[in-house]
């Protein structure tokens, strides 16, 4: 079976992705496997960001490696909090901050849209120079008031236009095939069809 680390030390993204490649006949290893250090993310795009991840990963190992990079995009806001989505209120990093700086940024703005964008990249190796890339975009928009507990991060504030449901509404398998994530492994996996 040929391995592949996940450039992640996210147990729920590896449980997610394995589930996933699991019909792809990957043996999907964590990082954290191999003592791989942490990467920086210093770059300002999420293509560049799962990019350095996904190199350095196989790097370290010498083996496979997939990255992901996500966030979400608020175009009256010039794109923020984008790829700093996670740490938009600051260090510690806090769902519940992000959510009030994200609604008091856009207090008194009429254009509401969002889109999450996530993006995975795979390397077979660190001086791969075609990496497989996978990109999905979920267009939205932002209400202030907070609804649902399901998802995590940005989710009960992002409304879902046609359901009229917010993220976190949705029950997971109902988010998995609308989201940003669940497109952009779709794309990956029909590249991988033929392995990599
Ligand atoms: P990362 O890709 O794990 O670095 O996550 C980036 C950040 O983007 C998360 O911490 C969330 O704030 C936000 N984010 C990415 N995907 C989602 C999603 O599906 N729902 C809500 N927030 C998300």
């Amino acid at each position: 079976m040929q391995k592949l680390i996940l450039a992640s030390n996210n147990p729920g993204k590896l449980r997610e992705f394995s589930q996933l490649l699991a019909p792809l006949d990957f043996a999907l290893l964590p990082q954290a496997d191999f003592a791989v250090p942490e990467a920086d993310e210093p770059h300002v795009t999420f293509i560049e960001n799962a990019l350095v991840k996904a190199r350095h990963a196989a790097h370290h190992t010498g083996l496979p490696a997939l990255a992901d990079d996500s966030g979400l995009v608020v175009p009256a806001l010039g794109g923020a909090p984008g790829v700093h989505s996670a740490r938009y209120a600051g260090e510690p990093k806090d769902d519940r901050r992000n959510n009030q700086k994200l609604v008091a940024a856009l207090a008194n703005v009429a254009d509401r849209r969002a889109h999450y964008v996530a993006v995975l990249v795979l390397v077979r190796h660190a001086d791969d120079p075609q990496p497989l890339i996978g990109e999905g975009e979920w267009h939205g928009e932002i209400i202030a008031t907070p609804r649902g507990d399901g998802g995590f991060g940005y989710d009960p504030h992002f409304l879902v236009p046609d359901l009229q449901r917010t993220a976190a509404e949705l029950d997971a398998a109902e988010k998995n095939r609308r989201s940003h994530r669940g497109q952009a492994l779709a794309q990956l996996i029909a590249k991988l069809k033929h392995g990599i």
